[in-house]
């Protein structure tokens, strides 16, 4: 099959759908991959890396979408991208079209078949191609969180380690699933206290069972969770209800309760935030201050960190890949379900019932 990878358009993304690695795989399984020029160099991908492997380099997306049978990307089509689509190619990509009737409507004109990263499924109930970026969200909030701290950014001028003689920052995370735990986990290895507050037992009993001595958890109630939030020097939100926004666990009032100069990294901003006083920011201008305390809220933390997150997207993707170019989007989805479930759009139909119903359209 003929595998293209378009640069990808949308402003600040530096990730790319296919890595070097991957190209080699599908060239090695008989597979053509054809990359537009320039594609990888946002992640450390010169051209040149992807030749070696065997791909074929082509210098416009044009020729990526006219030629390629299936399309690998990152972020959801453009309307330039969207006008190049036609009927019977496959794009294989992240898409969040529930919030989206634009981008909806001219996919479904297009005639192509649209699997989106979003709704991938896994055995454990688990969304395999989100993971990734939100364990990279995770490591990454701690590391953004620290930053805050530091004086010269409106933070308390405390160090996440303490030194002999001086304790340690005091680190609270609200939501102990994917992003939680990474964010835990490396704000405890740079030496901070840190505690989870979650309101799944199960998921704190886990959390126990493979942390105890790493960082505490406690239930969130909202006693708890406000008496955390008081004490903390770093709050960080990543909570989530899935399909829902997130709820609003700390109101602009407890932010007086806070010690001045602590700092806020609401990692679930990209469904809304878990502050009352958080609004999404960029990575251009990334924090503000709310009454002393420093907010940061970037939606798309992963793009700080492109290379890191191409590979690690890449390693997921890949088998899916793999799958839809060796068997064709058909088969592959009648031999898994967990890619079924990220069958969108095709033909001209919505075919993901939450997504249809988020959009008042029929499935
Ligand atoms: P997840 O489902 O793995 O974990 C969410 C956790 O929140 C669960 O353990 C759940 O029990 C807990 N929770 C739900 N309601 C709660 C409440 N009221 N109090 C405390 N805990 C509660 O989700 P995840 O993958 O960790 O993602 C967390 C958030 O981070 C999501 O909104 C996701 O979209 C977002 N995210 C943002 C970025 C970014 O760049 N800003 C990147 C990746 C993920």
């Amino acid at each position: 099959m003929k595998i293209g990878c378009p640069r990808e358009i949308k402003p600040q993304e530096f990730r790319v759908g296919l890595t070097p690695h991957a190209a080699r795989e599908a060239i090695g399984r008989g597979h053509d991959v054809l990359i537009e020029r320039g594609a990888g160099v946002g992640a450390g991908f010169p051209d040149a890396d992807y030749e070696a492997q065997g791909a074929r380099l082509v210098d416009t997306a044009e020729a990526v979408f006219a030629e390629a049978e299936l399309i690998v990307k990152v972020k959801e089509p453009q309307a330039v991208e969207r006008a190049m689509l036609r009927e019977g190619q496959v794009l294989f990509t992240y898409l969040h079209l529930a919030p989206d009737p634009e981008q909806t409507k001219d996919l479904l004109a297009s005639g192509c078949t649209a699997i989106a990263y979003e709704t991938v499924t896994d055995a454990a109930g688990g969304l395999p191609l989100l993971a990734p970026m939100s364990e990279v969200a995770g490591r990454l909030a701690p590391q953004v969180g620290a930053w805050c701290l530091q004086k010269v950014n409106g933070g308390r001028g405390v160090l996440m380690g303490g030194i002999p003689g001086v304790g340690p920052a005091k680190v609270a995370v609200i939501g102990g699933g994917v992003v939680g735990t990474h964010a835990a986990r490396v704000a405890a290895g740079m030496g901070a206290e840190v505690t989870v507050l979650d309101r799944s037992l199960a998921r704190m009993r886990y959390l126990d069972d493979v942390f105890a001595g790493v960082f505490s958890t406690r239930f969130a109630s909202s006693g708890n969770t406000a008496e955390l939030v008081a004490e903390a020097d770093l709050v960080i939100g990543a909570v989530l209800i899935p399909g829902a926004a997130a709820p609003k666990l700390v109101t602009r009032a407890q932010l007086k309760d806070m010690k001045p100069g602590a700092a806020v990294v609401d990692v679930a901003i990209d469904q809304g935030g878990c502050f009352e006083t958080s609004r999404a920011t960029t990575h251009q201008d990334p924090i503000y201050e709310v009454d002393g305390i420093v907010h940061y809220c970037v939606a798309n933390m992963p793009g700080a960190v492109a290379r890191t997150s191409t590979i690690g997207l890449g390693n997921a993707t890949m088998p899916f890949v793999l799958d839809l170019a060796d068997k064709g989007w058909r088969k592959a989805c009648e031999d898994d379900p967990h890619l079924l479930a990220g069958l969108n759009v095709h033909a001209g139909q919505l075919t993901h019932y939450a997504v249809g119903k988020a959009l008042g359209i029929d499935v």
